[in-house]
C-alpha cells in the first residue's frame, strides 16, 4: 500500500512537473500568439512594419545595422524565418540582388510583398549598374517612401482584415510624421550654399536625395556596391572635389571605408584638403538602441551629418 502511494505520489509530481514544463514551453513557443509574422530583407521597411502593424505584428528584420543589401546572401536560418512569416516584405527594384530567386520561390505560395510596388515608374530613376533595372534607393526620398509604408498599410489590412482600422489610423499618424520629416530636411538642405550643395559618397545611394533636396550627387562606385571603383574612378572624383572646393565628402555605414580615403588622399595630392564629413546611413541603419535605429532618425541623422559638413562647421 505505501508501494502504490508512493508511486502515485511520484506520478503526481511527475504529472505536476509535466504540466509546469508544458506551460513554460507553451511561453516560449508563443503558440497563442495570434499576431501576424512579419519578416523583412532590410531594416527601413522592419521600422514602418513596427509602427503601421502595432501590437497586431511581430516583425523580424534579416538585415541588422551594416549590412549591405546588395550583397546579402540568405542563411539556412533566413530561408526558416521566410518560409514560416504570414507576410515578407522587401524593397524590390533588385536591392536585394542575391536574394531575388528564393524570394520568388516563395511568392508562389506565401503572401511576398516588395514594398516598391506601388509606386508609379515614372517617378524612379535608372540604376547605373544593371540595364532595365530602377535604382532602388528609394528611402532616401522621404516622399517617396511613404508611398512604400501605404503598401504595408494595404497589405496588412488584406492579410488580416479584422485589424485594418488599427493599421488606416497608424499609418495616418506615422505619414504625417513622415511629411514632418521631409519638410525638415528640405528646410535643413537650403541653409547649405547652392554651390556647396554637393555630395560625395562611396556608392550612388542618394541619387534620390539628390534629385528630391537639390543636391549634386556623386558616388564612388555604382548603384550597387557589387562594381569595384577604378583608380580612373578615383582620380576622375578627386578632379571634380579640388577643382570645385568642395569642403567635405562621405563614408557609410554599409561599404568600406577604404575607397573613399583613397579619394581624399587623392584631393590632398591635389593640394586641396578635403574633410571626411562623417558616416553616413546609407542601405542599413543604426543599432536598434540609438535614434539612427530608426528610419526618421537615420534620416534626420543624415541631413544634419550633411549640412554641418558642407556648410564648414565643426
Ligand atoms: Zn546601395
Amino acid at each position: 500500500m505505501i508501494i502504490m502511494r508512493r508511486a502515485f505520489l511520484l506520478a503526481t509530481i511527475l504529472l505536476l512537473t509535466g504540466l509546469a514544463t508544458a506551460c513554460s514551453g507553451a511561453a516560449a513557443d508563443e503558440p497563442d500568439d495570434s499576431r501576424l509574422r512579419v519578416v523583412t530583407t532590410i531594416g527601413q521597411i522592419a521600422d514602418a512594419v513596427a509602427i503601421v502593424g502595432g501590437d497586431y505584428v511581430r516583425v523580424t528584420s534579416l538585415m541588422g545595422p551594416g549590412t549591405d543589401p546588395h550583397l546579402y546572401k540568405a542563411s539556412a536560418r533566413d530561408v526558416d524565418k521566410l518560409r514560416s512569416a504570414d507576410i515578407v516584405f522587401y524593397n524590390g527594384l533588385f536591392l536585394e540582388a542575391q536574394m531575388e530567386d528564393i524570394l520568388e520561390q516563395l511568392a508562389e505560395r506565401q503572401t511576398v510583398v516588395p514594398v516598391s510596388a506601388q509606386i508609379d515608374r515614372a517617378r524612379l530613376l535608372p540604376s547605373a549598374n544593371y540595364a532595365d533595372e530602377f535604382d532602388p534607393h528609394i528611402w532616401f526620398d522621404v516622399r517617396l517612401w511613404m508611398q512604400t509604408v501605404e503598401q504595408v498599410r494595404d497589405t496588412l489590412a488584406s492579410v488580416d482584415p479584422s485589424h485594418a482600422a488599427d493599421y488606416q489610423t497608424n499609418a495616418t499618424a506615422y505619414l504625417a510624421d513622415l511629411e514632418a520629416l521631409d519638410a525638415y530636411v528640405r528646410e535643413q538642405a537650403a541653409t547649405v550654399p547652392e554651390q556647396q550643395r554637393v555630395l560625395v559618397t562611396a556608392h550612388d545611394a542618394f541619387n534620390y536625395f539628390g534629385r528630391a533636396y537639390d543636391f549634386e550627387v556623386l558616388g564612388l562606385q555604382g548603384i550597387s556596391t557589387a562594381s569595384e571603383a577604378g583608380t580612373a574612378d578615383v582620380q576622375g572624383l578627386a578632379e571634380f572635389i579640388a577643382g570645385r572646393r568642395i569642403p567635405a565628402i562621405f563614408i557609410e555605414s554599409s561599404v568600406p571605408v577604404r575607397n573613399i580615403e583613397a579619394v581624399q588622399a587623392a584631393v590632398r595630392n591635389r593640394g586641396f584638403d578635403v574633410q571626411i564629413g562623417g558616416r553616413l546611413f546609407s542601405d542599413a541603419m543604426g543599432d536598434a538602441d540609438t535614434p539612427e535605429g530608426t528610419y526618421i532618425g537615420m534620416v534626420r541623422y543624415n541631413i544634419n551629418t550633411i549640412v554641418a559638413a558642407l556648410r564648414g562647421e565643426p
